[in-house]
């Protein structure tokens, strides 16, 4: 190898290494400048601190799912069916009954005996919501859906189901006259 050959070989290398530490550099000094940023709070950190902080949820936001109740306390699923039919993950699976006057769960003739959704194999597109007739089925925001047992993904009715409204603990009758008037007073 001659001399002028090596001369340039030390001289590609010499600017290799150059140019690397001065990339190193570059980024160092990004990386101390955000440091010192953070540390005198001169800007707001983009980090929060889960779980002791939340994120506040964009409005259309789509998690877990739940079955609603009329405030009467009857659910809402008529067992029809067609939250099953539009879920493209094919994760819901609903077993309808009869209604009868003993035993009436929703206003129609039929309700779900058997819902259940299986989470592992939902993407939460919320076709099921925009299929069903009668605003039975919801996602609402609650994404902490994390469990360590396969079984506990699929989802039952008992699960899914709203608790029904509270009936009064107290009757109206119960209660002592100066406690009425107590009661009266407030309005
Ligand atoms: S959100 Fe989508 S994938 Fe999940 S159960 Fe509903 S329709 Fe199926
Ligand atoms: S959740 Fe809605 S669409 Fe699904 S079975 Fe019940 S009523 Fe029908």
């Amino acid at each position: 190898m001659g001399f002028l050959t090596r001369l340039n070989a030390l001289k590609n290398q010499a600017g290799a290494t150059v140019g690397g530490a001065k990339a190193i550099a570059i980024g160092m000094g990004i990386t101390l400048r955000h440091y010192v940023e953070q540390q005198l709070k001169l800007k707001p950190s983009g980090t929060v601190q889960y779980p002791e902080e939340r994120r506040e949820q964009y409005p259309r936001t789509r998690w877990r799912h739940y079955l609603t109740r009329y405030d009467d306390g009857l659910e809402k699923c008529i067992g029809c069916s067609l939250c099953a039919g539009a879920c493209p993950a094919r994760c819901i699976y609903v077993e309808a009954a009869d209604n009868t006057d003993e035993a009436r769960y929703s206003p129609g003739e039929r309700y779900a005996a058997r819902y259940e959704i299986n989470m592992l194999r939902c993407v939460f597109c919320g076709y099921c919501q925009d299929a069903c007739p009668t605003g039975a089925i919801v996602l609402r925001k609650d994404f902490e859906l994390a469990d360590y047992d396969r079984l506990d993904f699929l989802y039952t009715k008992e699960m899914l189901l709203e608790p029904a409204p509270l009936a009064p603990t107290v009757p109206a009758s119960s209660i002592r006259p100066v406690e009425r008037e107590l009661e009266a007073a407030k309005g």
